[in-house]
Parts: structure tokens; sequence; C-alpha cells
């Protein structure tokens, strides 16, 4: 017997529907409105963001805030734009301002491009 067809029907639809989700800092639940998923996949995030718009900018704004408590577990995801390539993405740390921040792809370039050949080290 049919019980209507399931919700996940509608990811045939364009349309990708709002997500709720709940900030894992705050405990706020937030919106996680189609076009930020477009725009997450379009900077080839994968996942959804697991905190609040308020959390996530005052963690990028807080630099090395010791306030959180437990919080030096996870990686401190940041967003930058690559110093080669321009393109969006994040690093697992703070970066100063004064060195360049690269991509995961120009980083693996630049570590493996610039002494190929010369013998390898670890
Ligand atoms: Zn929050
Ligand atoms: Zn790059």
């Amino acid at each position: 017997m049919p019980w209507g067809l399931p919700y996940t029907e509608r990811n045939k639809e364009l349309h990708v529907p709002d997500q709720t989700i709940t900030c894992r800092d705050c405990g706020t639940n937030f919106i996680f409105s189609d076009s930020e998923q477009q725009f997450f996949a379009e900077k080839g995030f994968t996942n959804a963001p697991s905190r609040c718009p308020d959390c996530r900018r005052a963690n990028r704004a807080g630099g090395g805030s010791s306030r959180g408590g437990g919080a030096s577990r996870d990686r401190v995801m940041t967003d930058v734009t690559c110093s080669s390539c321009g393109k969006l993405t994040q690093v697992p740390f703070v970066p100063r301002g004064d060195r360049p921040v690269y991509c995961s792809d120009c980083f693996a370039t630049q570590r493996g491009g610039s002494s190929y050949g010369g013998g390898r080290r670890y």
C-alpha cells in the first residue's frame, strides 16, 4: 500500500529545498537556503555548514581566540583566495597577511613542482 511518494522525490527538481541546520556551536537553527547551497556547490564544498552565519563570522574574525574552550580540537577552516589561481578555497589555519595562501591543487603543485627531479624529500 502506497504511503505517498517519499520526500526524496523532490530531488528530481532542479530547485533544492532549503535545509534547516542546527548550529553546532550555539544550537540555533538556521536556514541553509538553496542559493547558499548553490554558492557552496560552486565553491566546491561538499559539506553543508555546521555553524550558523553568526558563529561562522565570529569564528573567522576571532583569529586565535581561546574563548570557546575545547574548540582547539576542531580544525578551523578559513575561507581564502588562492594566491596562485585565484580560486576560493579553504585552509585549515588562519593565514597571515604576509604569506601567500594556495588552494590544495596549487599547494600540491608548488610542493611537487619546485623540486621536481631534484631528488625527493619528504
Ligand atoms: Zn551559531
Ligand atoms: Zn590555486
